[in-house]
C-alpha cells in the first residue's frame, strides 16, 4: 500500500517503501511433534528407546501439578514400570561444602569410563521449596558430567512438601531404569528429614564426611549415621592426608558401637579426593561388592520390597491429604476454623474434628 504521506498534498514529504520481513517464527517449527501430543504410549515408546529429550519432558510431567499433566504422568509410569528395577540405585548424602557435587561428577565420569556404566542423577532438595531455585543435582555443579552422552542430570523438583518431592524422585527413577540407565544417585543435603526419604528408595546409602569438623559441627545426626552403607572422607589430599585418616578411624569406631545393620553388611569407611579423583575405585568396589553380598543373601530383594510397600502407604497419604486439602470448601472453612482457634474461641481438636467431620460427610 501507498504510505498516505506520499500524498502531494503533504508537499515535501516522501516516506519510501518498506521492505517486507520474512515471518520470524520458524515455519518447520510447527512440524515439531510438541510434547502435549504425545499420548502416554508414545512417550513409553521413545523412553524405552532411550529418548533423553521424551525422558525429561515426561519428568516434567511428573514433577507437574497440574492434573491433567500427573493423568498422564501415572500412565506412563505404569508402562514403564515392568521395564525398570533394573539398576543401581545408590543415595549419596553429605552436608553443604562436603563436596558432594565435585564427588558425583568424578564418580560419575569414573562409572561411565571405566565400568561402562549410563548414569542418571536425580536430586532431593527439601530447601527448594523456600528458596524457589533447586540447588542439587544442577548440570553447572557438575561440569565434567553434563558433557557427558550417557549421563542424564536432574535438578530437585521444586514444588509441595517433602513427601510429594520424595514420590516424584521416586517415580523417576522409574523412568530413568526404562530408558536404559543402570546406575541412578539420588542427592541429598545431609541435615534433615530428607535422608529417610532417601534412604526408602536406593539400593545403597553413601555418606561423605569430612575431617576434622566434628560431627556437631556437620550436623550429621547419629541417626543418618545408622543409615549408611558406607562413610566415606572427602578431602583427603594435600597435607589433609593424614587429618582424614583419622577421621575415617574414628568413624569406624564409631560404627562398632552400633547393631549390625539388618543387611548383614558392616559399614565401611573410606578416604578420598574427589577433587583430585583418589580412592575412586576403591569406593565403587566397595559398592559392587555391597551389591553382590545382599544380593546372595536376599535382603536385596527385600529392601527393594519393604520400600514398594512403604511407597503404597506414602502414595495413599499423600493422595489423601491433597484431596482434603484442595476440597475448595474445606479450603474456605479451614481459613475460618484457623481464626477461631488463634482467638482461643475453640480448641485445635476441636476445630480438626469439625472439619474431618465435615469432609467425611461431603465425600461420603
Ligand atoms: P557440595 O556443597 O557438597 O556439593 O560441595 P562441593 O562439591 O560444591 O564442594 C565444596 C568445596 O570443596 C568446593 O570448593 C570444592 O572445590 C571443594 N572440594 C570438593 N572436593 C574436594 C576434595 O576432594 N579436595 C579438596 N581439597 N577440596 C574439595
Amino acid at each position: 500500500m501507498e504510505h498516505p504521506e506520499n500524498n502531494p498534498k503533504y508537499a515535501g514529504l516522501n516516506v519510501n517503501k518498506g521492505v517486507s520481513q520474512p515471518p520470524i517464527i520458524n515455519p518447520y517449527l510447527k512440524q515439531k511433534k510438541k510434547r502435549q501430543d504425545y499420548s502416554p504410549a508414545e512417550y513409553t515408546e521413545q523412553i524405552l528407546k532411550g529418548n533423553i529429550t521424551v525422558l525429561s519432558q515426561a519428568v516434567t510431567l511428573v514433577e507437574s501439578q497440574k492434573n491433567e499433566h500427573q493423568a498422564i504422568a501415572q500412565e506412563v509410569i505404569e508402562k514403564c514400570l515392568p521395564y525398570s528395577g533394573r539398576s543401581v540405585r545408590i543415595g549419596i548424602t553429605g552436608v553443604p561444602g562436603a563436596g558432594k557435587s565435585t564427588s558425583i561428577d568424578a564418580f560419575g565420569v569414573h562409572l561411565i569410563h571405566d565400568r561402562n556404566r549410563k548414569l542418571a542423577v536425580l536430586a532431593i532438595d527439601p530447601s527448594s521449596e523456600r528458596s524457589k531455585g533447586s540447588i542439587l543435582g544442577d548440570k553447572t555443579r557438575m561440569e565434567d558430567l553434563s558433557r557427558e552422552p550417557l549421563a542424564f542430570i536432574r535438578p530437585s523438583p521444586t514444588a509441595g512438601s517433602l513427601g510429594g518431592v520424595a514420590r516424584k524422585t521416586r517415580e523417576t527413577i522409574i523412568l530413568c531404569e526404562a530408558a536404559g540407565f543402570d546406575t541412578v544417585f539420588v542427592e541429598t543435603v545431609g541435615v534433615g528429614q530428607s535422608e529417610t526419604a532417601v534412604h526408602s528408595m536406593v539400593d545403597f546409602f553413601l555418606l561423605i564426611q569430612l575431617a576434622g569438623t566434628g560431627d556437631e559441627l556437620q550436623g550429621i545426626k547419629r541417626g543418618i549415621m545408622e543409615m549408611a552403607d558406607g562413610i566415606i572422607v572427602n578431602k583427603a589430599d594435600g597435607n589433609n592426608i593424614d587429618k582424614a585418616n583419622l577421621a575415617a578411624a574414628q568413624y569406624r569406631n564409631a560404627l562398632h558401637l552400633f547393631p549390625l545393620p539388618p543387611s548383614g553388611w558392616s559399614p565401611k569407611v573410606l578416604t578420598y579426593s574427589g577433587y583430585y579423583k583418589t580412592g575412586i575405585t576403591e569406593i565403587w568396589n566397595m559398592v559392587d561388592e555391597y551389591m553382590t553380598f545382599t544380593r546372595n543373601n536376599g535382603f536385596f530383594e527385600f529392601r527393594r520390597n519393604s520400600q514398594a510397600k512403604y511407597w503404597m502407604y506414602e502414595s495413599i497419604n499423600e493422595q489423601l491429604k491433597n484431596h482434603f486439602y484442595q476440597s475448595p470448601q474445606i479450603a474456605k472453612e479451614l481459613l475460618l476454623k484457623e481464626s477461631q482457634v488463634l482467638h482461643s474461641e475453640i480448641s485445635s481438636f476441636t476445630a480438626a474434628k469439625l472439619m474431618l467431620d465435615k469432609y467425611f460427610n461431603e465425600t461420603k
